[in-house]
């Protein structure tokens, strides 16, 4: 008969590992589906600054690794697939991947989100070919050359400051004429010599046959149009969240979060969802960590008073047997 997993979380970013930590801890047994992408969008960050207790900063991969470690140590299965489909109509669930079915009496949905694009056609044709979402791991094929960062949040701040490290120079363009981004990220920004800005704009096509050559902008108060020549151009424009398996079955936000319904709990009892999956305004590590946290003891209990109430009904048909003799 095939095990059935007392927990199968979905995702490996922080909301995924740490409800394996605190699931398996808890001598529940775990897989957790890591999805080809392991370790989530942490894998595309370089130092983490603000994860409590590394004063020096970690290195998003690294933290990643230990928390996989962690996860690890006290039991967790893990499996470096994705989820091709879910059941979750029948107990216990079903899920399918690459590899086969995998059974469980609950579920954690921590698959997280992911980049934005801008939609052109020429954005897309240019991916890998100088367009990229993530500085951290494009970067440095840009040395010497002039880029470009669309969004005016803390990652497009992020992936500028970053950026400064390889490229000659890095333009910001933001749609509007103030940034959305955290005061301390602002004021780096301003201060790198190396960034400038292009305010009011939007990008409307990314230029070049096999490599970037340039970007064609509009000036969205005036109509106005301009060429900028650059060689890379890096879109840091928010996320969006990776729900696409669930539509239909849970409870969700126009956008594509999943709502919980009680606690962590969604609107199918035994399945949770924790971190940026359900998440649109603090998309943290930290946050999402502790997400994590709260699904798997939200699971635990969950897990403890199903077999309370099977105990319960097995007694009543036990004592019903009995009355019957
Ligand atoms: P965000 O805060 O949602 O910012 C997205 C930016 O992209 C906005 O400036 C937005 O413009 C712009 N934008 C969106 N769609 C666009 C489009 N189609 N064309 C042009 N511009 C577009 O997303 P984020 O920067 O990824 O940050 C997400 C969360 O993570 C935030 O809570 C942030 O604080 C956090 N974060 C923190 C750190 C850190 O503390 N070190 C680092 C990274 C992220 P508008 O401003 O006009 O809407």
């Amino acid at each position: 008969m095939a095990k059935v997993y007392d927990a199968i979380i979905i995702g490996s970013g922080p909301a995924g590992y740490t409800a394996a930590i605190y699931a398996a801890r808890a001598n529940l047994s775990v897989l957790v589906f890591q999805g080809y992408q392991v370790g989530g969008q942490l894998m595309l960050t370089s130092e983490v600054e603000n994860y409590p207790g590394f004063e020096e900063g970690i290195l998003g991969p690294t933290l990643m690794e230990k928390m996989e470690q962690q996860a690890r140590r006290f039991g967790a299965e893990m499996l470096p697939e994705d989820v091709t489909a879910v059941d979750f109509s029948r107990r216990p669930f079903v899920i399918t991947s690459d590899s086969g079915s995998y059974l469980a009496r609950a579920i954690i949905i921590a698959t997280g989100a992911s980049a934005r694009w801008l939609g052109l056609p020429s954005e897309q044709r240019l991916q890998g070919r100088g367009v990229s979402a993530c500085a951290t791991c494009d970067g440095f094929f840009f040395r010497g050359k002039e880029v470009a960062v669309v969004g005016g949040g803390d990652t497009a701040m992020e992936e500028a400051l970053f950026l400064t490290r390889y490229a000659s120079h890095v333009t910001i363009i933001h749609r509007r004429d103030t940034l959305r981004a955290s005061k301390i990220m602002q004021e780096r920004a301003f201060k790198n010599p190396k960034i400038s800005f292009i305010w009011n704009s939007e990008v409307i096509e990314v230029l070049g046959e096999d490599a970037v050559t340039g970007l064609r902008l509009r000036n969205v108060k005036t109509g106005e149009e301009q060429t900028l020549a650059v060689e890379g151009l890096f879109l840091a424009i928010g996320h969006q969240p990776n729900t696409s398996l669930f539509r239909g079955l849970l409870q969700m936000d126009e956008a594509g979060y999943i709502i919980p319904v009680e606690h962590t709990m969604t609107n199918i009892p035994g399945v949770f969802a924790a971190g940026d999956v359900t998440d649109h305004r603090y998309r943290q590590a930290v946050t999402a960590a502790g997400d994590g946290c709260r699904a798997a003891i939200d699971l635990e209990r969950w897990l403890e008073s199903q077999a309370h109430e099977e105990a319960l009904r097995q007694e009543a048909l036990t004592s019903g047997e009995h009355s019957d003799q």
